[in-house]
């Protein structure tokens, strides 16, 4: 089991918070799944803060997104939330309510809410090193993190949540934070890439007028050893045209 890290922050998309008591704390595993629900009412970020601050709702979940594009903290990252009806789960994973704009049997939501749910999505992923949304809906690759690292509360309970608008846009959910995840993050094969296209070019570029004649004595005399006049002269060059040029003392400045 991973370490839990000890100082898991919230999100900085938070404009409203209320502590739920209805939370272990801490959580016992490193957060590296999310589940997404639906509130089953259109209630205000204040509306179902005031519900989860109920003892008696047991009930709590680690973020809400109002109607309005809100989000609300009800239980720090760094504590399970009681969201999921499976401790295991919400152990690992952050969760989140979204209030429904519409009711049964598809449970909407705003766009607004939409909107927000993607910003919490990737930010969630990008604090706590999660490199990928996964969704397959199979709710037998609960725990296989490595293939699917969304789940549902239907999987875990008699329940519609979180509605079929948003468990049928899980994927769109994982594709849009996917997307954005990458526009902020540069893979060792881009970057490659774009140093391979930067000495291309590089070795493209004739020499400049006003070295021209120096440059054609160079390459007659064979200081230099296939390089091209702008690319950049490595120290093995270097020591090349000065061992040519009869430079290099043997036995040490
Ligand atoms: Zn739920």
């Amino acid at each position: 089991m991973p370490p839990v890290e000890t100082a898991m922050s919230n999100s900085p998309l938070v404009t409203y918070s209320r502590l739920s008591p209805n939370r272990t704390s801490p959580r016992n595993h490193a957060i590296d799944t999310i589940t997404i629900h639906c509130m089953a009412g259109n209630a205000s970020v204040e509306s179902c803060g005031a519900l989860f601050a109920r003892a008696s709702t047991e009930a709590s979940s680690n973020y809400g997104i109002g109607s309005d594009g809100r989000v609300a903290l009800y239980v720090d990252e760094g504590d399970r939330s009681w969201a999921s009806s499976n401790g295991a789960n919400d152990h690992r994973a952050v969760t989140i309510e979204v209030a429904n704009c519409g009711g049964e049997p598809d449970w909407p939501v705003s766009d607004q809410a939409y909107a927000a749910l993607i910003d919490l999505c990737v930010d969630i992923c990008r604090r706590n090193g999660i490199q990928k949304l996964l969704w397959q809906g199979d709710k037998s690759l609960v725990g296989q993190v490595d293939k699917q690292n969304m789940t549902a509360h239907r999987w875990f309970a008699a329940k519609a949540c979180p509605g079929e608008y948003l468990y049928s846009r899980f994927g769109d959910i994982a594709a849009r934070v996917n997307e954005r995840l990458e526009e902020e993050h540069v893979t060792q094969e881009q970057f490659n890439e774009m140093m391979e296209v930067y000495l291309t070019q590089q070795r493209s570029k004739e020499s400049s007028s006003w070295s021209q004649e120096a440059w054609e004595k160079a390459e007659t005399a064979g200081v230099f050893d296939g390089t091209a006049p702008q690319a950049p002269l490595s120290r093995e060059q270097a020591s090349l045209v000065l061992d040519r040029l009869g430079l290099l003392p043997e036995g040490g400045v």
